[in-house]
């Protein structure tokens, strides 16, 4: 689920709200009601790169065979070229 930064235009509250695509955006700051918009982090909300997202998600970088951290090349479980 992404997450979404908003920041009160009345009293600066900043925070975030993890939402489905099909929700609808925050419109009130949950501290005083005012007003909210919308920021664009570029921290949370990391498509491409490194980061948590690599982990769960079917990225391009998926098809290579990852670097095996025991001998920096290939041989765990998870390298094709096991020995
Ligand atoms: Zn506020």
């Amino acid at each position: 689920m992404p997450m979404y930064e908003y920041r009160c235009t009345a009293c600066n509250h900043e925070f975030e709200l993890r939402q489905k695509f099909s929700d609808p955006p925050a419109k009130e700051c949950p501290k005083c009601a005012g007003a909210v918009e919308k920021l664009i982090s570029s921290a949370s909300f990391a498509l491409k790169g490194g980061g948590w997202y690599d982990q769960g998600y079917s990225g391009p970088g998926k098809e290579k065979a990852p670097s095996c951290p025991a001998t920096g090349g290939g041989g765990c479980a998870g390298c094709p070229s096991a020995a």
